[in-house]
């Protein structure tokens, strides 16, 4: 399968040719801040799978803990992945075009949510982090 991906004003975009895993969604303070919205929606990948077709130069990369970052358009601000030690590790959703036949499996750091959220019935939430990451 190949994935594709491309910011708001499409001057960058992306193939990943291999499925994505582990869909999540935080709701802490830092992930409200990087995707300026109640939570963060993304999906792992392995970095080899990854490649940008277009637009490389105009990415930005923030560093927001040393190794890791997120890479965003310059021009529009969408941000489109985040990244360790300078590979791809990560891709937000809402920047993928299709369906990347993941599901959000799991809410983490619900226990820390904007006071304005809702959350919605019957998806799964973790306080924190989920036990197994720790
Ligand atoms: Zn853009
Ligand atoms: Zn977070």
């Amino acid at each position: 399968m190949t994935i594709n991906g491309e910011c708001f004003c499409g001057g960058v975009s992306y193939s990943i040719s291999g499925p994505l895993r582990d869909a999540r969604s935080c709701h802490c303070s830092r992930c409200r801040k990087a995707f300026s919205s109640q939570a963060s929606a993304y999906a792992l990948v392995n970095p080899e799978a990854f490649e940008w077709t277009s637009g490389e130069e105009l990415l930005t990369l923030y560093q927001s803990q040393p190794g890791f970052g997120f890479q965003f358009c310059s021009i529009c601000g969408s941000t489109l992945c985040g990244t360790y030690d300078d590979a791809v590790h990560g891709v937000t959703l809402g920047c993928i075009n299709g369906d990347p036949e993941v599901e959000i499996g799991r809410h983490i750091f619900v226990g820390s949510k904007a006071k304005w959220e809702v959350m919605p019935d019957g998806v799964l939430q973790y306080e924190g982090a989920v036990p197994s990451d720790t």
